[in-house]
């Protein structure tokens, strides 16, 4: 590992200002950041510890009925809060299902929607697209557990688990920078492989995600994350999904469904979303979903399992509303 400099802010401008230099990185829980450093997947000249900065902690009601979530809250805090367990199921769940114990403890919100892609490509000794080099391997190589939407020129999956439950609640980010601080969609966050192959977010360096913002959560609301991983107990997902609709008599009026594991970012499949919507939830109406779901998928050599996987996690996550 090479040699790097450490701060510790006590303040998101003093934060920012720090950010501003070549080489510095920002470090929350460490528990990506820390891997990444050792692996050389990136140059680090500066660690930048935010760790300090208590605004950026801990979870609150907002006055019309939402909540906000400091960036730095540990993964196991937003698993933990009865407020997101009573109100924001999917997040809860989403979160709960986030590595070992260890990791929700250690990581933060913040932290998992911002984490480097997992590819083994990227974080081993190879010179992909994403590090700046000219080929994508797992075109060609190793690519059991890339993507199938959304692919090309780079093939990776968007590991987070918690950026799939916030995409499907529509959440919004506070984004603190040189500038002051603006709010950003959660669908306008994450940049797909075609736009910008060496980032997988909108953040400038020397921007920081201050908090997350949850919208209220109306009468008849109910959500689910489901994920599916290759053994039972720590791992990423190979497919989940975040499931928010609205039943109202039995009829859901509104859905957002959004799948990960799968995607360069949390991928909202609008078609199962208008095959369910007005319409009571019954199998063939969730078979219909899950099949106009998969309509646009490019699987590579060994991810076609994984569009079977996807329908069965549809149908299985509508019919449980039933
Ligand atoms: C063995 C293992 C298994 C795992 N399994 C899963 C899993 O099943 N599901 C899952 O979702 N994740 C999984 N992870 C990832 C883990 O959840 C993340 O490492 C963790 O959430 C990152 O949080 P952190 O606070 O430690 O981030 P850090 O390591 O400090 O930072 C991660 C990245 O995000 C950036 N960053 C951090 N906070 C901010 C911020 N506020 N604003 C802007 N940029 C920021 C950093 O600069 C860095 O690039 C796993 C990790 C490991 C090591």
């Amino acid at each position: 590992m090479n040699n790097f400099a450490y701060v510790k802010p006590g303040s998101v401008a003093e934060a920012v200002k720090a950010l501003g230099t070549k080489g510095a990185r920002l470090h929350a829980g460490g528990t990506d950041l820390l891997g990444c450093v050792r692996d050389g997947v990136m140059p680090v000249e500066k660690i930048v510890s935010i760790s300090g900065i208590k605004e950026l902690n801990g979870i609150s009601a907002r006055p019309d009925g939402g909540m906000r979530i400091g960036a730095l809250t540990t993964i196991a805090e937003v698993a933990g809060h009865a407020g997101i367990r009573e109100k924001y199921q999917v997040l809860a769940q989403a979160a709960s299902d986030v590595a070992s114990p260890q990791l929700r403890n250690q990581g933060t919100i913040g932290g998992n929607i911002c984490q480097r892609p997992r590819c083994w490509y990227f974080r081993g000794d190879f010179n992909c697209a994403r590090k700046g080099g000219d080929t994508c391997y797992a075109i060609e190589g190793e690519n059991q557990y890339h993507a199938i939407y959304g692919g090309g020129p780079c093939f990776y999956v968007h590991p987070s688990d918690t950026a799939v439950a916030l995409a499907a609640l529509q959440a919004q980010l506070t984004v603190a920078g040189p500038n002051g601080r603006r709010p950003v969609r959660i669908q306008d966050f994450f940049i797909s492989p075609d736009k910008d192959i060496l980032k997988e977010n909108i953040l400038l360096p020397n921007e920081i995600v201050a908090d997350i913002q949850l919208p209220p959560i109306t009468a008849g609301t109910r959500s689910s994350y489901r994920k599916i991983r290759s053994r039972g107990t720590w791992d990423f997902a190979l497919v989940s999904i975040a499931c928010v609709l609205r039943i109202e008599n039995q009829n859901v009026t509104s859905a957002r469904i959004v799948l990960g594991g799968v995607g360069p970012y949390p991928w909202r499949v609008e078609a199962a979303e208008k095959a369910v919507t007005g319409k009571k939830i019954d199998s063939a109406g969730a078979a219909a979903a899950a099949q106009a779901a998969v309509s646009g998928t490019t699987p590579l050599r060994d991810t076609g399992y994984k569009v079977e996987m996807v329908k069965g996690a549809i149908e299985e996550s509508l019919l449980a509303f039933a």
